[in-house]
């Protein structure tokens, strides 16, 4: 995907700053955090959505999963949100697939 903000990051084109690499993954802090603490887990792998997840995405979708409070704990969070947005009505601006992790601070309102 040579259009894809994310797809440049993974292939260091484009700087981010990194949290956290292995083959399949790519964990950097978001640009415009709205927490004390924000990172994207971003798949290496082009797929643009949940909406576009197929089942042989689903150990890849079970590791990325994981790998979120383990970064969040590394990060010094006891307690952290998750969000997927999914589709443009779904408020995706990045349409490539990445997991928002945030927390810190004080405690999060309720949604
Ligand atoms: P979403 O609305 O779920 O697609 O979220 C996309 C996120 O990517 C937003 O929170 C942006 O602040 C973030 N973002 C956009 N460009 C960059 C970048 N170059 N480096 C890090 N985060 C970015
Ligand atoms: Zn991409």
């Amino acid at each position: 995907m040579t259009d894809c903000l994310f797809c440049k990051i993974v292939a260091g084109t484009i700087p981010s700053n990194k949290l956290y690499e292995d083959d399949e993954f790519l964990v950097f802090h978001d640009i415009h955090p709205i927490a004390p603490v924000h990172f994207l887990l971003v798949p290496k792998l082009h797929v643009a959505g949940l909406s576009d997840c197929r089942l042989e995405h689903e150990d890849m979708l079970g590791r990325l999963l994981l790998l979120a409070p383990k970064l969040a704990s590394a990060s010094g969070l006891d307690g952290f949100r998750t969000m997927i947005n999914t589709g443009r009505s779904g408020g995706q601006e990045v349409f490539h697939l990445h997991v928002h992790v945030f927390g810190g601070g004080q405690t999060l309102p309720k949604t």
